[in-house]
């Protein structure tokens, strides 16, 4: 489904930050990618929605090369969370889900009954939330409506980037179970970024631990645990 060869990235001061990367990712897996920062993780994931380009390698996503693909037609395909979504502080929860409808493809009118489809499986009860506005919810709230957006295209890949990672542990742990219950509905390849190895053991059907710039293990959770 994804597949980096000989991928590097050189920032232009001459940071060598993604060095001869070539890994797999099945379709409908789930791979986390666990590291210290700066390892490169982030500069990872956005080499494959084309918001970076690598310096040399290739990255093939369904066996198409994705430097020959249009960037906007390569993020519809392409779902994206970073750590602190960003909503439009104007515009209610049911609207921040259906952004764009006409983008999606969705018939006029229908735009609101799917992004309540969307709340409804992230974990969100569209009648008590989906009219509020995003500063009237929590922290773990605005990331499910993150993760709802993302999906509104239902692209066959989600890039993660600490989806999880600036709310407090409880609430944390809870958008895991509930993200790990959502994965087996949708069934997405995704790219999962973490810096937290108890949580890349969770989540992952199999993990990529970074070192500066590499991936040193690329294994299933209980060989990454058992390692010496
Ligand atoms: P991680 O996601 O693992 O924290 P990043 O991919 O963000 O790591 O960064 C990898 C390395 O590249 C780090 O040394 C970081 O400082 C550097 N880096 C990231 N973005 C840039 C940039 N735009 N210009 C120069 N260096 C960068
Ligand atoms: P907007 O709806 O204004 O694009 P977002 O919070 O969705 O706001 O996006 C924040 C940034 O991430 C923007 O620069 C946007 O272009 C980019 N972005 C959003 N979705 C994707 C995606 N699927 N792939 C790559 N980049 C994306």
């Amino acid at each position: 489904m994804i597949r980096f060869e000989h991928v590097s990235k050189r920032y232009a001061d001459g940071t060598m930050a993604v060095d001869d990367l070539s890994f797999e990712v099945a379709a409908g897996e789930l791979v986390t990618l666990v590291g210290p920062s700066g390892c490169g993780k982030t500069t990872t994931m956005k080499m494959v929605n084309r918001l970076i380009e690598p310096t040399s390698g290739q990255i093939f996503l369904d066996g198409e090369d994705i430097s020959e693909i249009d960037p906007v037609q390569l993020r519809r395909r392409i779902g994206y969370v970073i750590q602190q979504v960003g909503l439009f502080p104007h515009k209610t929860v049911l609207e921040n889900t259906a952004t764009v409808p006409h983008l999606l493809g969705w018939k006029k009118g229908d735009g609101k009954q799917r992004a309540a489809e969307l709340l409804d499986l992230v974990g969100l009860d569209p009648s008590l939330y989906g009219d509020r506005y995003p500063e009237q919810l929590s922290g773990g709230q605005r990331q499910r409506v993150g993760v709802a957006r993302a999906l509104a295209a239902d692209p066959p890949v989600l890039l993660m980037d600490e989806p999880f990672g600036a709310v407090d542990p409880v609430v944390r742990e809870h958008l895991q179970t509930e993200f790990l219950r959502l994965q087996q509905e949708v069934n997405k390849t995704v790219l999962f970024v973490t810096h937290d190895i108890e949580e890349a053991v969770r989540l992952g059907d199999r993990i990529a631990v970074y070192g500066q710039g590499r991936i040193e293990q690329y294994d299933a959770p209980a060989a990454v645990l058992g390692a010496p």
